[in-house]
């Protein structure tokens, strides 16, 4: 497809989901995300050999909250066998459960389903800190470096704000200290949760920060992140978990792997292609912004880009 028609089909994607942008509801149990404007909307592509497009509010910089988890996970598996050994801590497969549920921990023995949830991605984010002794500055730096964007940082109000109210995640965070299953304490690995969770980028940054997975391992240098298994174990994994309980509904739609966060927005993996960036802040009641999911929908149907 040409540069000009991604351009115009990604307008169109936009121009699809303008009837539902602003429909649902922001995240309001993190009170600093409830500032954001539901109107918001924006989309960018980025091709695997790093031309990016993009339409609305796409350079924007927003909260990226559960969209931080994929690059925890490759970061924390870029370690080869030290991160690998990860997967005896947490689960891969999808938990049907609501992203902060606390009710599988107890009947699994702390171990949490996926490393999506916000359960595994604790325990994700006490692995790589172990690994990098800064799990948030690791998440930050890779950002930096893969979408040029050295301004992009940790919106510092976000952070205290889900600390405040964080009262779930320590709860989790606790129960899985009870079973051993964190390495650092408590505290440490909350403040580094909070600090990648509430990372402020656009949908540029995230769009090209992504493309190690399109590339199937390489980051934007051609340098290798991971080997191409686990690039191709990540996809399926955020296919299978990576929108909370509407994975399934999203692999119908969308058809690609993808992740999504509370701030609205949602990455999402055209292997061998390139990535694609949606987002709007109102959610629908699986935590997924309905209007991204919509434009995702869009794009992949007009273009028939899919895994499937
Ligand atoms: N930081 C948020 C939380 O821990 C992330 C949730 C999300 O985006 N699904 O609740």
């Amino acid at each position: 497809m040409s540069d000009v028609n991604l351009h115009q089909t990604l307008y169109d994607a936009m121009e699809s989901a303008r009837p539902v942008i602003g429909r649902g509801n922001v995240a309001d149990y993190i009170p600093a995300l409830t500032e954001v404007d539901p109107h918001a909307f924006g989309m960018a592509l980025a091709t695997v050999d790093g031309e990016v497009y993009g339409v609305g509010d796409w350079e924007q910089p927003f909260s990226i909250q559960s969209v931080s988890k994929l690059f925890t996970l490759a970061l924390t598996l870029s370690h080869g066998p030290h991160g690998d050994e990860l997967w005896k801590r947490v689960g891969r497969e999808p938990s049907g459960n609501r992203f902060n549920s606390l009710v599988q921990l107890e009947t699994e023995h702390g171990i949490p389903r996926n490393p999506f949830i916000n359960a595994g991605a604790v325990v994700v984010t006490d692995r790589l800190h172990t690994l990098t002794g800064d799990a948030a500055g690791a998440v930050r730096g890779f950002l930096r470096t893969e979408s040029g964007n050295r301004h992009l940082d940790t919106d510092a109000r976000v952070a205290a704000s889900e600390a405040l109210h964080g009262h779930r995640n320590a709860a989790l965070a606790h129960f899985l200290a009870s079973y051993g299953n964190l390495e650092n304490p408590v505290e440490t690995v909350l403040d580094h949760y909070y600090a990648h969770c509430s990372i402020a980028a656009s949908c540029r940054d995230l769009a090209l920060a992504g493309g190690f997975l399109a590339r199937h391992g390489l980051r934007s240098d051609g340098a290798r992140l991971l080997p191409r298994s686990d690039a191709k174990r990540i996809n399926a994994v955020l296919l299978t978990c990576g929108m909370y309980d509407a994975a399934g509904e999203f692999a119908y739609r969308v058809g690609l792997p993808g992740k999504s966060g509370v701030g609205g927005g949602i990455l999402a993996v055209i292997p061998g292609r390139g990535t694609l960036c949606a987002w709007s802040p109102a959610l629908d009641p699986a935590g997924n912004s309905l209007a991204a999911v919509h434009a995702l929908d869009a794009f992949t149907t007009m273009t028939g880009w899919s895994v499937f």
